[in-house]
This record gives structure tokens, C-alpha cells and sequence, in this order.
């Protein structure tokens, strides 16, 4: 029976924290950590060895997303389109 999640300590809320930068970004990684979690034997849940690539992007993506930069605005015509479709030699 699962009567709503447990909240171990140090571990990251299910819904972003105020302030995070990126709340989408945050949903998915939490999704991932929440996936990759380490058992008593020193594996991953998905049996990679602990810590497994999954839970170190998990854990990037966590620290991403609520520290994000502000993105850079787009300015359209800055003169990258005129390569879209072919690749320089
Ligand atoms: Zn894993």
C-alpha cells in the first residue's frame, strides 16, 4: 500500500520548487530519478551498476532545470538560416 510517497530527505519534490527556471524540464527529470534509484545492492532499479548514467543525467537535469540561464531571445534573420539543409563541407 502506498499511502501518497514517502519524502526521503535530501530528495527532490515531485513539483518544481519555486523558483526553478524550468518546470517542464524538472517534471521529466524527476520522472527519470525516479526511475533510477539505488537499491541495497548497489545497483541501479533499471540493474546498471550504481550510479548508472540514467540517475547522473537525472540528477544534471534536476540541477539544470532549477538553475537554468535565462535563454538567449532568438533574433530572426542573425544569418544562420542560409545553411539550413546543407551541411558545410
Ligand atoms: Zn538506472
Amino acid at each position: 500500500m502506498i499511502d501518497g510517497e514517502p519524502q526521503e530527505p535530501g530528495e527532490p519534490p515531485v513539483d518544481p520548487p519555486p523558483g526553478c527556471a524550468d518546470p517542464l524540464l524538472w517534471r521529466v527529470a524527476r520522472a527519470l530519478h525516479q526511475a533510477h534509484r539505488p537499491r541495497t545492492d548497489n545497483f541501479c532499479e533499471c540493474k546498471a551498476f550504481w550510479p548508472c548514467p540514467d540517475a547522473r543525467l537525472a540528477e544534471e537535469a534536476l540541477l539544470l532545470a532549477y538553475d537554468r540561464p535565462p535563454p538567449r531571445p532568438l533574433r530572426p534573420g542573425s544569418g544562420r538560416n542560409s545553411n539550413l539543409g546543407r551541411w558545410p563541407a
